[in-house]
């Protein structure tokens, strides 16, 4: 029987033998059912919850990407006769929180055990692991390649962890881009960065194919109007809100993706360019961590793209690799040392992060560039996100804490297992090396031979002191100043230690000077 009750207060009722917990992020009814679901007996449980959205101050893109998925996938679960119980954001009788709606669900429906795929973020999984009101099992989430008992087995005996080790297991063990030996990699090397990372010459990117736009049905226009009556101070805007929120959109998303960005993805991943916020990424990071998309499917797609002689190796290694390897590996992390991990400040940073992150409101060109495309649309690439707004904090000093809230806060594909780590250990490195051999960090000169910014940018990269000096150069130079012992002592920074060496000490002080500035004027250049 068809059932959907809006509100925890519907009047009828249907026995339920088990109630089967749906986390916002666990979107697939595959993993439903195989942690065993029956529509026969069981019910389903969803529940919108604003302190899911005020913990971290949530951008509104990244909070209704959240609410449209999991109100398709409510009514595709209902369409298909599973009894579903959902709690809206805006019910007036809400209690705002997640187990303060799961402790009415299980008065309510009484059921003898609650069933829930472990969340992907440890405070919640601690939550509900407390609960005692009524017998659980907490299944595995079979959505990722690497459980968490092999990646234990891959780290049990390092005495460090590399991403490129893990990753060339994870193609052996999985047959991904392996040779019919079933050890050596495809194409006779495990990585193509030499043909990859290039930018684009002074004419730009010219026309890019556009990803899959969805014009938001009336679904997602009502939880975007819960969420404007709910959290209405909260930062971004849902006018640009776009992005595929079923599993049939995010499947056209990628067959989008693997026909039309998947053969230059590896060249110009690293690039950016002024007002192009899509270049040839595949913006299936949101599809992927809701659970709208398996990646194995997507690995197999790229992969099968390749065989057909539609994308070069190049590209379609350097797209898995970022599946297969990262995406896993990050994840292997998280689970691995957290909590302690989020507490971990190895460069014993402590600014507050500026204001202007949360408005874009900033003159240097390339941040509030970076900034404006977040707010407005909940994403970035990676290179934006590692080499522009985590590098000016990271050379900022900013506390590493505050980087990971605002990381968490903005993205439509922030989810905590993903975001920490490559915020906290890839982008600010305060976790000591965890998790990158080395700091992220560079001039503006980086940017400015990726991208476009610099040119329209009041402030000149190659310069390190004065009014005119890029503060990226400043700051650069200011925090190997501040690090140099730590830096002196990596093989691969030394070099740079040697550089600042040859300052003279009036240079320096120019440096040291215009850094202070920067920082008393809330990282905003006077
Ligand atoms: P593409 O460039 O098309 O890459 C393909 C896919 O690979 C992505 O969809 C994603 O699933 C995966 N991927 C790529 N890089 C990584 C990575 N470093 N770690 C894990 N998976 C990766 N990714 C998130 O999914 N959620 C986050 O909250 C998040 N926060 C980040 C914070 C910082 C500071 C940094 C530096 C990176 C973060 N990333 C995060 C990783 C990466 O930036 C995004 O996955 C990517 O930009 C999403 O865009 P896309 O789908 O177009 O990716
Ligand atoms: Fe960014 Fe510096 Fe380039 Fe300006 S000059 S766009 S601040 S890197």
């Amino acid at each position: 029987m068809l059932q959907r009750f809006e509100t925890l207060n519907a009047a009828s009722r249907e026995p339920c033998r088990h109630l089967h917990w749906v986390l916002g992020d666990q979107l697939s009814a595959t993993d439903l059912f195989a942690t065993g679901f029956d529509p026969k007996w069981d019910w389903v449980l969803m529940v919108e919850a604003k302190a899911e959205s005020t913990y971290v101050w949530s951008t509104k893109p990244r909070t209704l990407m959240f609410l449209a998925a999991m109100r398709h996938f409510a009514d595709e679960l209902v369409a298909t006769g599973v009894r579903v119980l959902y709690q809206r954001l805006d019910a007036p009788d809400h209690t705002g929180t997640l187990l303060g709606e799961l402790e009415r669900a299980l008065v309510w429906l009484k059921p003898a055990a609650l069933h829930l795929i472990e969340p992907g973020e440890w405070r919640l999984r601690a939550e509900i692991s407390a609960i005692q009101s009524v017998p659980m099992t907490l299944h595995e989430d079979p959505h990722f390649l690497c459980s968490h008992t092999q990646f234990a087995a891959h780290a049990n005996g390092r005495k460090q962890l590399r991403m490129e080790y893990f990753y060339r297991e994870m193609r052996v063990r999985e047959r991904v881009l392996i040779s019919k030996d079933g050890k050596t990699p495809e194409g006779g090397a495990w990585n193509f960065d030499h043909d990859n990372r290039g930018s684009f010459d002074a004419r730009g990117p010219g026309l890019v194919p556009p990803p899959t736009f969805v014009a938001p049905d009336a679904t997602t226009l009502a939880a975007s109007a819960a969420i404007a009556a709910v959290l209405p101070d909260h930062p971004g805007h849902t006018e640009h809100f776009a992005w595929p929120v079923t599993r049939a959109q995010a499947l056209e998303s990628l067959d989008r993706f693997i026909r039309q960005r998947l053969p230059l993805f590896g060249q110009y991943q690293d690039a950016m360019w002024t007002g192009e916020t899509w270049l040839y990424h595949s913006h299936l990071s949101a599809a992927l961590n809701l659970k709208l998309l398996n990646p194995r499917e997507v690995i197999a797609a790229a992969e099968a793209a390749y065989h057909r002689g539609d994308a070069p190796l190049s590209s379609v290694e350097g797209f898995i690799r970022q599946i297969l390897g990262w995406r896993e590996y990050v994840r292997g992390i998280y689970w691995r040392f957290m909590p302690e991990y989020l507490d971990r400040n190895a460069l014993a940073a402590a600014e507050p992060l500026p204001a202007w992150y949360w408005t874009g409101n900033v003159s240097m060109r390339c941040l509030s560039d970076v900034i404006t495309q977040t707010l407005q649309h909940g994403y970035a690439h990676h290179i934006q996100r590692l080499m522009v707004t985590g590098l000016y904090a990271l050379l900022l000093g900013v506390d590493p804490k505050a980087v990971h809230a605002w990381y968490l806060a903005v993205y439509v594909d922030a989810v905590e297992w993903v975001e920490l780590p490559n915020t906290l250990g890839m982008s600010q490195y305060a976790d000591g090396g965890g998790m990158a051999s080395k700091p992220y960090i560079a001039s503006g000169k980086y940017i400015q031979r990726m991208s476009n910014y610099c040119t329209n940018c009041r402030f000149n990269p190659a310069l390190a002191s004065g009014v005119k000096a890029c503060p990226f150069t400043t700051l650069y130079w200011q925090f190997i100043d501040r690090h140099r012992d730590m830096l002196a002592a990596n093989p691969r920074l030394a070099m740079q230690v040697r550089n600042l060496d040859r300052f003279s000490d009036d240079a320096l002080a120019a440096i040291r000077d215009r850094a202070d500035a920067i920082r008393r004027s809330g990282g905003q250049p006077p």
